[in-house]
């Protein structure tokens, strides 16, 4: 394996939504140009994590946290950062496509036109190289000016990583993202992925309970559960073949054995 760089570096770091824990002391490393998998049981904290990493946690609800998130060696939580740079370098798919009813085009190009004005030919290859890095160009060219709403759920969930393909960004946070789809869809979404994973430059988080999906598309896996006062804490961090063929902690053994066929 080349010379792995951390993208992310996730230091002794706790998570609370008002006074209660969430997450306790998780520490590791996202690395740069790699597919990395979130696995756990439901309420452990996964998305919890996944929020943490751009900040996207803190729209919701009062937050606390202790330790750092470092991306590219600056703690994303030092009060001096720009929450709408940091979104746009590190860009967050949620399980359920949260596109605007606009269309299409629209859609794709929102986030480029509010960091400033281009001209209009500028933005139309934005808005084709991020629908052809998503596949999805030859699906919508001719769609480009309906209604994004109107796509099917599998098209408006690759429509939402076109839109974040748009900004550029260097890591992708993917929360569920075949959640609901039906195989053929969740498939599309899953070549999709691994067609990313081919562009090197691009880091990519992605939580998935598909667990031979996991092990198709990501080079690492993170096993998170909860701990005995139920605060979700990361059990082990490694290569995915390891995790899934010989896990160091009988946690994960138990919890991948018993989901994967
Ligand atoms: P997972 O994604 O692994 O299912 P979550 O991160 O969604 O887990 O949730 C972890 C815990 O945080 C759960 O106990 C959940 O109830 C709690 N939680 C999630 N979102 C919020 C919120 N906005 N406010 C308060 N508690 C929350
Ligand atoms: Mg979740």
């Amino acid at each position: 394996m080349n010379k792995l760089i951390p993208a992310i570096r996730v230091k002794n770091f706790s998570f609370y939504y008002d006074t209660q824990k969430i997450l306790e002391s998780v520490s590791m490393d996202v690395y740069q140009s790699k597919v990395t998998a979130i696995i756990g049981p439901s309420g452990c904290g996964k998305s919890t994590f996944l929020k943490s990493l751009n900040r996207m946690n803190e729209s919701e609800k009062e937050v606390r946290v202790e330790g750092r998130v470092e991306f590219f060696n600056q703690n994303i939580y030092e009060r001096r950062v720009n929450l709408n740079r940091l979104r746009r370098q590190v860009s967050i798919v949620f399980s359920k496509p949260n596109l605007f009813p606009m269309s299409v085009y629209d859609n794709v190009a929102y986030g480029i036109k509010i960091v400033g004005w281009r001209p209009k030919l500028e933005i139309d290859g934005i808005v084709e190289s991020a629908l052809k890095d998503a596949d999805l160009w030859d699906e919508l060219k001719n769609k480009l000016h309906k209604s994004a709403l109107d796509l099917s759920g599998g098209q408006q969930q690759r429509l939402c990583i076109a839109r974040a393909l748009a900004v550029k960004p260097k890591v992708i946070l993917m929360d569920e993202p075949c959640f609901g789809l039906d195989p053929i869809a969740s498939m599309k979404v899953e070549s999709l992925i691994q067609s990313l994973r081919l562009r090197s430059e691009l880091t990519i988080v992605v939580i998935s309970h598909n667990l031979s999906q996991v092990t198709r598309i990501s080079d690492f896996t993170a096993f998170f559960h909860l701990n005995e006062y139920r605060v979700g804490h990361l059990v082990e961090f490694g290569i995915t073949k390891k995790i899934f063929t010989k896990p160091l902690d009988s946690r994960t053994r138990d919890y991948v054995v018993t989901r994967i066929s």
